[in-house]
Parts: structure tokens; C-alpha cells; sequence
């Protein structure tokens, strides 16, 4: 039995989601374990590694009772069932106790020897420190794009930019995670919640490993809906774009009916009009789709606010001596 006794409000909380995810936890415990107690800082000997289990159908949760009954610098929280590592992330952020909390993911792909720069920025006064990738070659030529695409786009509407390059990793202050977990939304971009709350930021260069153990959980369609909820809810450009377009195509409009009038009036009746008719019927058709189609996004998302259902559900606290 470990000897060591769990610390009310340790150094540092090791934030760690983890859905289906049992090929992962051994290789990261005992990697990360060694790399936290050598760490030359005073989180070293007063950290905690939090899991939050996203509701895993295979043998995650088990492995995490384990590490927990072995070690109490191991805590974890079980979720009802899978919320989703925003909601994940958030649950992780209400239950860490630690001064500063990272989120970190079990794969490992952000190399764990960033901790140390890290916590040196800490120490010097910064109260985020964010994780920034060299580049993206552990990423396909289409994620890279998309991401590169994302970011711009999101950037160019939104007044709380976001760091391209930078994941969920990141140290945050205990000051910052009081402010995030005082945040009453449900629609939860944890990168943009964190860039929105500010405060004094440094970050910390690495080169980003391909993941070794499980596969990824992120497929085009939920990083599509996850790009979708970042700018819907840092931006309402989408909405208000559709009055300017709308005042444009009225504009084209008059001038293209002043002239079929001046022309009916000077070469007579003018039949034929098969594809003039048509094109404007379905352009303006589609525009009004377009428009409709994202005025639902943000309604759908003001219901899901309305709701104010919570955000995730506990089935288990795994390893709390209180
Ligand atoms: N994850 C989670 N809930 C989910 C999906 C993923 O908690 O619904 C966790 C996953 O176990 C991992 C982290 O989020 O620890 C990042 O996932 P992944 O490595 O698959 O994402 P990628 O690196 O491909 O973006
Ligand atoms: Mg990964």
C-alpha cells in the first residue's frame, strides 16, 4: 500500500478524460506517474491525477478504481454516460482541487515533458500557460486544412480569438478555473471558454506525437458539430450577416426589374424568360434555406440554454478521503 495521504488542495490537478480508453491508462500512468514526482517544482509531491470516465463501455473505469485504490494521488469521476469531452472537461474543472489544473489527454500526444515549462511559467506569475503545437504532423493533409480553415473562420467573426496551434492543453490558475466554473452555459467550447476568461497568458512550444495507444474518438461529424457549437457561441456575425445579404440582392434585384421594364417598354412584350425566372427562383430560394438553416442553429441552441439541464451526471466519485 502507498503510504501517502491525499492532499486537501494539492499543487496541481492532472485533468485526464477518458472514454473507451483501457489500451491507454497503463502506459500513461506509468509514464506520467515518474514525470510528475521528478518534476523539479512542488507540484511534484502534492499533485493529483483526476480521471473523468465519459461513460467508457470497456474496462476504463476498472483500470481507474485500480490506479485509484493503489495510489490516493489518483481520483476519478464516473459520468452516467457519455456527455462528450467538452462536458467531460467541464465536470473535470468543477471537482479538480488542485492550484493549477491542466487537461491532458491520455494519449499522451501532447508530450508530458511540456509539464515542466509549463509550471515554470506558472511560477513566474502567468495565469494561463498554453500547450502550442510546432506544427501539425501528426495530423492528415485534410485534418490540418479544416483545422487551418477553422480557426481562421472563427477567428475572423469571433472578438475572443482563439490560439491556432493549441488544444484543451494548457495550465489554467486556480483564479481562471473559479471563473470557468462560474460560467452558467451549456454549450460548452472548452477553448473558447478558456481564451475568453483572460488573464495573463505564456505559452509552451512542443512537436505533437501520433497517438500509440487506442484510436482517436474525434471522426469528421463530431469535430464538424464541435466547430459549429465554437462559432455559434462566440459570434452572432452568422445572424446578422443575412440583413446585408438580403439588402444586396434587393439592390441587384431593382436594377435587374428597371431594366426589364425599360426594356418591355421600348422592344415590346418579351416572352422568354425560362432561365432568368428559374435561376432567380432558386438562388433566392437557397439563400433563404441558408438563412433559416442557421437562424436554427442558434434557436436550437438558445433551447438547449432555456433547458438549463445539467451538464453532465456523476454515477461514481472513484478514491475521495474527505
Ligand atoms: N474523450 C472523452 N469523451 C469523448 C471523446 C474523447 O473524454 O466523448 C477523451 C479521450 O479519451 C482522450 C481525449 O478526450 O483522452 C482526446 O481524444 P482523442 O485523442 O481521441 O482526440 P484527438 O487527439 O484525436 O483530437
Ligand atoms: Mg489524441
Amino acid at each position: 500500500m502507498n503510504m501517502m495521504i491525499q492532499i486537501a488542495s494539492p499543487e496541481l490537478t492532472l485533468l485526464v478524460p477518458v472514454k473507451d480508453e483501457e489500451a491507454a491508462i497503463p502506459a500513461f500512468l506509468a509514464t506520467v506517474m515518474p514525470i510528475l514526482e521528478a518534476l523539479d517544482d512542488p507540484a511534484g509531491k502534492s499533485f493529483e491525477i483526476l480521471f473523468i470516465d465519459d461513460g467508457s463501455s470497456d474496462a476504463t473505469l476498472t483500470l481507474i478504481r485500480d490506479a485509484a485504490a493503489r495510489d490516493p494521488r489518483v481520483r476519478g469521476l464516473s459520468l452516467s454516460r457519455n456527455f462528450g469531452k467538452e462536458a467531460a472537461l467541464t465536470a473535470g474543472i468543477d471537482h479538480a482541487r488542485g492550484k493549477a489544473v491542466i487537461p491532458y489527454d491520455v494519449d499522451m500526444q501532447d508530450p508530458p515533458s511540456a509539464l515542466a515549462p509549463m509550471l515554470a511559467k506558472w511560477r513566474e506569475g502567468h495565469e494561463v500557460v498554453v500547450g502550442v503545437r510546432e506544427d501539425r504532423k501528426s495530423d492528415g493533409m485534410l485534418k490540418r486544412w479544416t483545422a487551418s480553415a477553422y480557426y481562421r473562420t472563427h477567428n475572423a467573426l469571433s472578438k475572443d480569438k482563439i490560439l491556432e496551434h493549441a488544444g484543451d492543453f494548457r495550465l489554467l490558475d486556480r483564479k481562471v478555473v473559479d471563473v470557468i466554473k462560474a460560467l452558467p452555459e451549456r454549450n460548452r467550447f472548452m477553448k473558447g471558454l478558456f481564451g475568453w476568461a483572460g488573464f495573463k497568458t505564456a505559452t509552451v512550444t512542443y512537436a505533437r506525437e501520433e497517438r500509440e495507444n487506442g484510436t482517436t474518438k474525434f471522426g469528421f461529424w463530431k469535430l464538424w458539430t464541435l466547430a459549429l457549437d465554437g462559432i455559434t457561441s462566440a459570434s452572432t456575425v452568422p445572424l446578422r450577416v443575412w440583413s446585408y445579404v438580403g439588402g444586396l440582392v434587393a439592390l441587384g434585384t431593382l436594377a435587374y426589374a428597371t431594366l426589364i421594364v425599360i426594356r418591355t417598354l421600348v422592344t415590346g412584350v418579351d416572352v422568354p424568360g425560362y432561365a432568368s425566372i428559374m435561376v432567380a427562383v432558386l438562388f433566392l430560394g437557397s439563400v433563404q434555406l441558408i438563412s433559416l438553416g442557421i437562424l436554427g442553429e442558434y434557436v436550437g441552441r438558445i433551447l438547449t440554454e432555456t433547458k438549463q439541464r445539467p451538464l453532465y451526471v456523476v454515477a461514481e466519485k472513484i478514491g475521495d478521503r474527505e
